[in-house]
């Protein structure tokens, strides 16, 4: 069946019956505008990401479900980068005609499998049909106490950087999908990756992070951001850099080019008070992740990058911008 016969109203109802009922939600889907309650004493932190085909992902890498997994964790990803607790979250979609039932179903369960892993719930969007490509928009809510949120700009001097997981899988797997490959882990990487809720919430409620950003667009891009955010440079240890295996065994002559501009790694960059660094691993490791020292905020502007003899490095690129 074709999203056509079924229609709009016809699809929003099968979207509707299968978003189960929240006590945070006494209106949900089906009328003019959602209704929430939040939890007292705290403030709502909302974000909103957009995936477009032929920008963001392209069809034929992979599977309908990893697809709507993936567009809900970017969303939830901005949340625990504020240490926020994910709770709510609206879709909007615009679909061309000729899409199949069977890749919106596949679409939806994948998107709702991670809502429901996560806890949050799909309160409302809006469906239109697209003259051009698929275009997904996700706007998600999450709380947290107001002197528990953590922002971009409270690293200091002397803080030490820290880096969740691994980073350059997600750009190495995009690599690999462009040139044909279709499974394996660098590609799990780029089409479905992990957002790091437990570890950004635990971070901010034990007050370890003075500043912290998700890597979507590459380690130096963000912690940029911190820099700029902050008034402060970095210095980074490049080899400390959190690598998979993987990575290295694709990563050419200069291992450390996509692992600092690569982006889409969804891994958790932030600068924790020199002191706390072995508290601080403990809460990560607690959660079965990992945590990496790969530099220090340093006074004044600008990265400076120590490659593995002690040299001064020098990027190929920076992070991704859409415009540049
Ligand atoms: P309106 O025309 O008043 O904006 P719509 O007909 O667009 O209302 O939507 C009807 C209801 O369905 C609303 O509660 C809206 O939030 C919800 N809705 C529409 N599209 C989606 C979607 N893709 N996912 C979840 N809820 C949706
Ligand atoms: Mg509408």
């Amino acid at each position: 069946m074709r999203l056509a016969e079924l229609g709009e109203f016809g699809l929003i109802d099968r979207i509707a019956d299968k978003v189960a009922a929240s006590s945070s939600v006494p209106l949900g889907i089906g009328d003019d505008a959602a209704a929430l309650l939040p939890t007292p004493e705290t403030l709502t932190l909302i974000t909103s990401d957009m995936l477009l085909e032929g920008v963001h992902f392209d069809l034929s890498f992979g599977d309908p479900q990893s697809l709507g997994r993936k567009s809900l964790s970017v969303n939830l990803s901005d949340l625990a980068a504020m240490g926020a607790k994910p709770r709510h979250f609206l879709l909007s979609i615009a679909l061309p005609r000729e899409l199949s039932l069977e890749f919106m179903d596949g679409f939806m369960s994948g998107l709702l499998e991670q809502a429901e892993r996560f806890g949050v719930t799909l309160v409302g969007g809006d469906t239109c049909a697209s003259k051009g490509g698929l275009a997904i928009s996700i706007t998600a809510l999450g709380e947290q106490r107001p002197e528990r949120v953590v922002k971009r700009s409270g690293a200091a001097a002397g803080d030490l950087i820290y880096l969740t997981g691994t980073v350059g899988d997600a750009a190495a797997g995009l690599r690999e999908l462009r040139a044909g490959v279709r499974g394996g882990f660098l590609v799990a990487r780029q089409l479905d990756p992990q957002p790091r809720v437990a570890a950004g919430v635990a971070l901010a409620e034990a007050g370890l992070a003075s500043a912290m950003i998700d890597v979507s667009d590459g380690v130096l891009g963000d912690l940029g951001h911190i820099c700029e955010r902050s008034g402060v440079g970095a210095r980074l240890d490049l080899a400390r850099l959190p690598l998979s295996e993987e990575y290295r065994a694709t990563s050419g002559a200069d291992p450390y080019a996509l692992a600092l501009s690569g982006g889409e790694d969804y891994e958790l960059l932030f600068c924790v008070p020199k002191g706390r660094g072995g508290e601080m691993e403990a809460l990560v490791a607690g959660l079965g992740l990992t945590a990496t020292r790969i530099g220090e905020i340093v006074e004044g502007s600008g990265l400076q990058l120590i490659d593995a003899d002690g040299g001064a490095y020098l990027p190929a690129q920076r992070g991704f911008d859409h415009f540049g």
